[in-house]
């Protein structure tokens, strides 16, 4: 097969952090990274860093921070294009690299590696965009500005889902804005994120300006959100890890944070709905990447009048997906990322069984062949109503775990989207102009889509959501917004002082 070919020519990665420019060994422990598709294969064993060592790594991003801060914008800039030519150099290799470490598929994964090369190119762009504005003064010879200033430290921790782009839709816009980061890649994913941080390094950033820590959540990324020197955390992941580092930030009384967090997204599927794209933004919504997207809909809400028809032909769609190997260029998707992401989905499968739903495809492990030892499960679809206490139709899974939901009318229907503690991603299958608005300003969501999937996201719009979703502070172009603050500036051009709203300069 393609993939033994693919994945012989690597060795096991020796990884190791980035201090103030050095590349550092283990100073305590190790985890190893293995292939989702076959753990037995042994990817890299990388450092796990202590408190000392996170804490080195945001001495050296302050060191760094008035230097960077202080050179041209367009200077910084410059170095994004620098590092998109890199990203362009070695698209292939990284995608291969991220197949084999989180499970995606090749073309998934090259998607990705150009989805963070449209991010530095877009930085790039805005190096020679404007700062902030210049506005009217009630004075006439006073001048008002609004500029933008970068935070200072910025700590980057990211999942293991997008190890490409996520990071790079924080690190782009910190540090094109004069910020300085320190970065704890996702533990699943450390090969990725280490090759990126080596490519920021080799694209002429300076000594300081990125720092990367590798380590386990609990330890690295718990001691990185607590750090007292850390001036902003840039999140992405589950609302659990979320929640806690909102609540550090909160105690810490100064820092901010930007979360993004978990999602029950949703296809709506209207009674005049288009059932071939219906089902098609379904599947793909629902199974692309294993349902292990943040916006991978868990719910699809289908009218009660289409419902047998739209159901039938999702199931015997998705019957017909194939999770193998992400090399295999038959797979429609690859394994769970884990035995705890497998775990969970089975866990889930039987509670929709517990929960009284009807199930129309008993997808669950795969076993029988040689994706047997590799966390791969099939798609589980099931007919659930819509009723108070269900679990399965309101908690994120995030594998191929499907419930299909029945409504009424549009009323009912977005009162089945809302009832959920999430709000990241909505699509609505409609023909009718007046009945897509109708969702578009009703539904609680931070993306929305018609006649798509719910997934897919371009890196000039924010990228973000509500509720337990996120916190309001999107990443990719609406990123910005948390990595600065809006300073106002007063210039008088007059040689006497004259105050605001009529009040008196005289000095008596
Ligand atoms: P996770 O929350 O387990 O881990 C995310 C990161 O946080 C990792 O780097 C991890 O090491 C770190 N971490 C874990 N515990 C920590 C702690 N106590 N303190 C500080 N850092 C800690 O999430 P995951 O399993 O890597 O990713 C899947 C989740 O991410 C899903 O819930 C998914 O919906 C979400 N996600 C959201 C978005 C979005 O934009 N909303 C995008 C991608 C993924």
């Amino acid at each position: 097969m393609s993939h033994v070919a693919a994945n012989a020519k690597y060795a096991v990665w020796n990884g190791r952090h980035l201090i103030a420019g050095e590349w550092r060994g283990a100073a305590a422990g190790t985890f190893e990274d293995r292939n989702p598709a076959r753990p037995a294969e042994l990817l890299g064993v990388y450092p796990r860093a202590t408190a000392a060592e996170v804490d080195a790594a945001v001495v050296a991003a302050r060191k760094a921070f008035a230097p960077w801060r202080r050179t041209s914008r367009i200077r910084r800039g410059d170095l994004f294009d620098n590092l998109a030519r890199l990203i362009q150099r070695d698209l292939d290799e990284l995608a291969a690299v991220m197949a084999r470490e989180n499970g995606k598929l090749l073309n998934e994964a090259r998607a990705e590696i150009v989805e963070g090369l449209h991010m530095v190119q877009y930085v790039f762009g805005t190096a020679r965009q404007p700062i902030g504005e210049v506005v009217a003064s009630e004075i006439e010879a006073k001048d008002l500005y609004v500029r933008r200033k970068p935070r200072g430290v910025v700590a980057v921790i990211t999942p293991w889902n997008f190890p490409f782009a996520v990071p790079l839709w924080m690190l782009g816009p910190s540090l094109l804005e004069g910020n300085t980061v320190v970065f704890k890649p996702s533990e699943e994913t450390p090969e990725i994120g280490e090759r990126l941080v080596r490519l920021f390094v080799e694209a002429g950033f300076p000594t300081g300006t990125v720092n990367l820590v590798h380590g386990i959540g609990e330890e690295a990324g718990d001691a990185l959100a607590r750090h007292e020197d850390v001036d902003v955390v840039c999140f992405t992941g589950s609302y659990d890890v979320g929640s806690h580092i909102r609540r550090l930030a909160a105690e810490s009384g100064r820092k901010t944070c930007a979360c993004e967090m978990g999602s029950k997204s949703a296809v709506i599927v209207c009674e005049d709905a288009n059932l071939d794209l219906a089902v098609q933004a379904t599947v793909l919504s629902a199974f692309k990447t294993t349902g292990q997207r943040c916006v991978s809909a868990g719910r699809a809400i289908v009218h009660e009048k289409v419902f047998d028809r739209f159901a039938a032909t999702l199931v015997e769609r998705a019957r017909g997906l194939r999770f193998a190997d992400p090399f295999d260029a038959n797979a429609f998707a690859g394994p769970l990322v884990n035995q705890a992401g497998l775990d969970k989905v089975l866990y889930y499968n039987a509670l929709a069984g517990e929960e009284r739903a009807t199930v129309l495809l008993d997808g669950g492990r795969i076993a029988g062949d040689d994706r047997a030892s590799g966390y791969f499960a099939s798609p589980f679809i099931y007919r659930q109503e819509h009723r108070p206490g269900v679990r399965t139709i309101r908690e994120e899974v995030f594998g191929p775990h499907l419930a299909v939901i029945p409504f009424r009318d549009d009323e009912h229907a977005v009162e089945i989207h809302n009832d959920t503690p999430y709000g990241l991603s909505m699509a609505v299958i409609t023909e009718d102009y007046r009945r897509w608005r109708y969702y578009r300003d009703e539904c609680e969501y931070g993306m929305g889509y018609v006649n798509l999937p719910c997934i897919g996201a371009e890196v000039h719009l924010p990228f973000g959501g509500v509720k337990r979703s996120g916190n309001g502070q999107p990443s990719a172009a609406g990123l910005v917004e948390s990595v600065t603050h809006r300073t106002a500036f007063t210039v008088n051009h007059a040689r006497e002082i004259a105050m605001a709203q009529g009040m008196s300069a005289q000095v008596k």
